[in-house]
Order: C-alpha cells, then structure tokens, then sequence
C-alpha cells in the first residue's frame, strides 16, 4: 500500500493497487484488472483539487503518461490532446500551432483532463471555464470498453462528462476548440477597495478579464486587467529578471517567510497585511495569453471558492469584510475575485449563470475552518455554486437545488457506470448513491 496526497497536503490515500497507464489499452486493462479484484477506481491528475475527489483505497489510476497532442483540425481550430496532458506542456504546444485555449485559470500545472473535470476556470464576462471549450471525449467505462461522445454524437453524455468529476469513466483523450493564438496586455495596480467596488460590474464588463485580490483587514486590492492586443501592441514582455523578482522572490520567497510568521504570530496578521498591501507595485507589460494567466504558486495553501450570480458579489465581499472586522481572523492570503460567463456544461458552476467567483484562501500550516465556516454561511445566502475541486461541504441534496441538470447528470452515470466503479466516499456525498 503507498500513499497519495494532494498539493495542499490537506487529502491523504492509501489506495491499495497504484498504476500509471501510458495508453488507451493500458487503461482499459486497469479498470477491467480493478473490476476483477472488486476494487473502486479513482483517476490522479495533478493532484491540486482541495477536495478529496481523487482519494481511494481502492485503484489509483494516473494518466500522466498519456500526455501530448494527437490531432489537429485546422479548418475548426480544434486539438485532440491526450487526457493526461499538463496546461504547461499544453499551452506552447497550442502556440507552435499558432492556436491558444480561449482562457485560464492562474496556474499550468493541471492535467487538462483533472482541470476539466473539476470546472477550472479563469475570468471575464465575455469568457467561460476550460470545461465550455470541450468539444469531444474519449471515455473507457466501467467494462473496459471505450465510447466517445462529442458534439455530434451522444451530445448527452458530452454535457456530463465535460465536468465529470471523474464519476463516468476514465478521459483518455480530450478534443478542444481552441482561438487563435492571441497576447494580452496586461495592467496591475493597487487601489482601494471601496473605490473599485461601486464600479466593479462596469470594470468586469470593460476588461477581457478581470482579477482582483483583496487583503482582509486592509482597503487596498490588487487589480489585474488583461486586454487582448494585436501582434505587434502593447508594452514589451516583462523582464526575464522582473518576472523572477516578482514571481519567484516576492509571490513565493517573501510570501512563504509573511506566512510562516502569521502562523508563528497569529494576532500580527493584520498589521503585516497592511504593510504588504503598502508595498504592492504596478506594472504593465504585454505577452502571449498563456505566459500572462500563468503564474508559480510555490507557497501553499488550502481555498474554498463558489461562484455566486456576477451581481452578488458586492453583498459577499461587504458580508466578508464584515467578518474579518468582527473577528479580526489570521488569514494572510488574498481573497480573490473574478467574474465567468454562462456555459451549458451540466456541473459547470456557471451552468446558465454569469457568475463572479470568490476565493477565499488560508496559509497551510494554519487552521483554515473558521475562515471556511464563515464563508461558507455567506454564500449559502446567494446561491452559491461551489468549485468542485476546492473545500466545501455540500452534499447531494443541497447541489441538486443548485444546478438544474444534476439528475440529468446522475441518469447518465446510472447509464455509464451503473455499478459504480468510478465512485469514492466524496463523489457518493455528492452525487448520491
Ligand atoms: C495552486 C492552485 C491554483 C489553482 N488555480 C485555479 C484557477 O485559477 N481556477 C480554477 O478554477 N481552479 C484552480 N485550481 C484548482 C484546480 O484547477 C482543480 O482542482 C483541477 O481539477 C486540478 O487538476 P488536476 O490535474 O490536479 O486534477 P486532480 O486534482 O488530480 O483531479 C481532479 C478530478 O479530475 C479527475 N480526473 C483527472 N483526470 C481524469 C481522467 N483522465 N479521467 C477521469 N477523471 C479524471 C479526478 O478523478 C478528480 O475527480 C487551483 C489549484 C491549485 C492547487
């Protein structure tokens, strides 16, 4: 028996068979093996859900030897890349196609086939989650046997699977309707958040994409605008030593040293909060889309993220503030927001819904429950959605409230996996039995 752990350390396994499938076959071969041996199979991507979506005791399936891209579609701009494929390796291969995801989120480490599955996303109103840019999937189901659905062909099982929380069968490959390849202009700043707030719906709909991080016990957040530019606009890339300044030494060395004395000294949280929010600098540069959403996050951390319906966001940041006041909790890491159009993605937290996102984040090595308890009373009053791969406590019957497809999604997996294969103690919370 080995065990497995998640990248913030918070999920631990002890499946007891651990295989790394390198092809279709090899997956096929895996799950008919676990069938035999009676053994649930829950598939690794990266790790980097919250959630304890991956853990099993019983076959661990990683897909991370089916990586790379296997088609092209010139005329459409669609890819066929295989499950296992990392957003890192992703990204410059859709580049030498001179093709890019239409978004992202703020990290490449995920497989695409873990980052879909969960409902990664990125921001602005006029985009939508990985998941939308689904176009056709290669599923091996609970019998070893393979089907593939798209947008021709059993478009249903293409609804569900898109977001399939790895509850249908395995991914082996993914088909994605890319955009051309495209660079952005990116402009950050430090303002205050009582300005920005009264004028926040205006500035999601005027940017591309819009990202903000707000310091609790502080009235200052970083804004992150991000405006597609042509070819030739915009300021230059940034610096090779300004990104490793910015990205290496200040977002992760310096961060990692604030947080290992807000875990030593709890009550000084929010003194150093308003010093580094003193010291956030501005800057301005312009580069490939991918280079400008990605960035390191060396320091971990645990999250809990929902998406709220886009005009609610006020209230939740007010009603957040209000806490932090009241409370004066220790939680040095940024809230993020960021606003998503609506998708037809069954389980997409922005299923028929434009929606802003809100996360909030707490330092590994201190107790994230009160910030999470609190956060989670917030959003329940605004028909929060949560993100599927980030800590929540919400289970089958309240979710089937939230999105209108979710027994759509369950006839699907009562056709799929009927015996339930692709089923842990988490996804039966979820989803039901
Ligand atoms: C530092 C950090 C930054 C993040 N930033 C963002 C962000 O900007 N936006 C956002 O929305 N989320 C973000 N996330 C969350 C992350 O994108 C999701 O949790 C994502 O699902 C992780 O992908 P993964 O490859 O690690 O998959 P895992 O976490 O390993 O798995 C996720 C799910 O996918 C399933 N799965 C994986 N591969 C397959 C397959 N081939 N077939 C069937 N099921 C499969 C797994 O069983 C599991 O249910 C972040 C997480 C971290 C740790």
């Amino acid at each position: 028996m080995t065990s497995w752990r998640n990248w913030g350390g918070n999920v631990v396994a002890s499946p007891v068979q651990v295989r790394h499938a390198t092809s279709a076959e090899a997956v096929a071969d895996a799950v008919r093996a676990a069938a035999r041996a009676g053994l649930g199979v829950r598939v690794a991507g990266s790790g980097h859900s919250f959630t304890p979506l991956v853990a099993t005791d019983g076959m661990l399936l990683h897909v991370d030897g089916l990586s790379g891209v296997v088609g092209v579609d010139r005329e459409r701009n669609r890819v066929r890349v295989l499950a296992g494929t990392p957003l890192h390796v992703l990204n410059p291969a859709l580049q030498r196609l001179g093709l890019a995801l239409p978004n992202l989120g703020d990290i490449d480490r995920q497989t695409i086939s873990g980052a879909i599955a969960t409902g990664t996303h990125g921001t602005g109103t006029r985009r939508q989650g990985i998941a939308a840019a689904v176009t056709g999937l290669t599923l091996v189901l609970a019998d070893g046997s393979t089907l593939e659905c798209s947008t021709e062909r059993e478009q249903e099982v293409l609804a569900a699977a898109a977001v399939g929380l790895g509850a249908l069968g395995v991914v082996t490959e993914v088909e994605l309707a890319c955009v051309p390849a495209y660079r952005l202009h990116a402009k950050e700043c430090s303002e205050a958040l009582s300005d920005l707030l009264p004028r926040v719906q205006t500035e999601a709909d005027t940017h591309d994409h819009l990202d903000l991080h707000w310091f609790p016990h502080t009235d200052r957040v970083l804004v992150k605008r991000n405006d597609v530019v042509g070819p030739r606009q915009g300021p230059p890339p940034l610096a090779p030593w300004r990104a490793r300044l910015d990205d290496d030494l200040l977002a992760n060395r310096v961060f990692e040293v604030i947080n290992r004395g807000a875990a030593a000294l709890p009550a000084s949280v929010p003194v150093v909060n308003r010093a580094t929010a003193r010291v956030l600098g501005a800057r301005e540069f312009a580069d490939d889309s991918w280079k400008v959403f990605c960035s390191s996050r060396k320091v971990r951390f645990v999250e809990s993220e929902y998406a709220v319906p886009r005009h609610a966001v006020e209230a939740v940041l007010a009603e957040l503030r209000a806490w932090f006041d009241r409370t004066r909790a220790p939680v040095p890491f940024p809230v993020e927001v960021r606003f998503i159009g609506a998708d037809d993605v069954w389980l997409s937290t922005a299923y028929e819904r434009e929606n802003a996102y809100v996360a909030v984040h707490q330092y590994h090595r201190m107790d994230p429950r009160p910030l999470f308890e609190a956060f989670e009373a917030i959003v329940a009053e605004h028909a929060g959605r949560p993100h599927w791969g980030k800590v929540h406590t919400l289970r089958a019957d309240r979710l089937r409230e939230l999105y209108p497809r979710f027994d759509d999604f369950r006839a699907v997996r009562d056709r799929l996996d009927p015996g339930r294969r692709f089923t842990n103690a988490h996804v039966r919370h979820l989803l039901g039995d």
